[in-house]
């Protein structure tokens, strides 16, 4: 399966904020495990999403959203999901009446540009939010897979945890199966690590390894699929045998 991320914001595209989301989805998906091919981040702007979403689309079959959700004029991430697909917005009654109960919890009256954060595009499910106002939604449409979240990173990590990943690992099957490690190595150039195992690092292989050096230190990450759990555990474990055997006194 694979998988694509959309960031939306001018915050991103002008540098004052770093994508930190699309690092926390790839992480979570890749053990699904989901091939994360495209990180994708443009700015608040309709044309700008439209051939984000061209290209997300092209490359993927599942495609996460994030940011654009709020409620004021440069949140364009639902109208233009929905035009690009030429679908009309609904408003969803329960993510309304959720919005209120927050202002109301917080004793305050919602805003009525506040309203806008319950609709949705006609056809997709809404993926409720219990850490903040914006609904997200589910589109599936042409085969591709399409979730959206709000920017904020603790709302998107909820919509994570709670809707996106029980459905990916429902379209990833149940016999697909990742399991990863990672050693460090220190006191040999990369070089010289490569040299000692050449033949773990070819990259059509399974347990695929990489090496990723920092300040000194190698970490090797080492990835094994399976088509079970168990197979994936001992392929694992066979390659950190020989990485062991090889590397250990480093
Ligand atoms: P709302 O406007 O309801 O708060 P939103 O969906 O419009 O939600 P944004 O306005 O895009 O969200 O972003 C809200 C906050 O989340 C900002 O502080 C922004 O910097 C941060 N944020 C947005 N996208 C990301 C991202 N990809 N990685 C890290 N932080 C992000
Ligand atoms: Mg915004």
């Amino acid at each position: 399966m694979r998988a694509a991320i959309l960031t939306i914001g001018d915050e991103l595209t002008c540098g004052y904020r770093l994508d930190t989301n699309s690092q926390a989805l790839s992480r979570r998906l890749a053990l699904l495990p989901a091939d994360m091919i495209l990180h994708l981040s443009v700015g608040d702007d309709l044309e700008a999403i439209h051939r984000g979403l061209d290209v997300a689309l092209e490359a993927a079959d599942v495609v996460v959203i994030t940011g654009g959700l709020g409620p004021t004029e440069d949140d364009l991430t639902r109208q233009a999901v929905a035009a690009h697909f030429g679908l009309g917005l609904v408003e969803d009654a329960e993510a309304l009446a959720r919005i209120r109960e927050r202002f109301a919890r917080f004793r305050r009256t919602m805003p009525e540009s506040n309203r806008i954060q319950a609709q949705v595009p006609a056809g997709s499910t809404v993926i409720y939010n219990d850490r903040g106002t914006a609904a997200g939604f589910y589109l599936p449409t042409d085969g591709k897979h399409i979730f959206v979240t709000p920017g904020i990173p603790y709302e998107m990590m909820g919509m994570l945890e709670t809707f996106i990943l029980p459905r990916v690992r429902e379209l990833v099957g149940t016999n697909h199966h990742v399991r990863r490690a990672a050693l460090k190595v220190y006191g040999l150039p990369e070089s010289g690590i490569n040299e000692r195992i050449q033949p773990l690092m070819a990259r059509d292989r399974n347990p695929l390894l990489g090496l990723l050096p920092h300040r000194g230190t190698i970490t090797i990450e080492i990835t094994a699929s399976g088509t079970t759990a168990q197979e994936a555990d001992e392929l694992l474990a066979a390659d950190l045998e020989t990485l062991r055997a090889e590397l250990g006194r480093y």
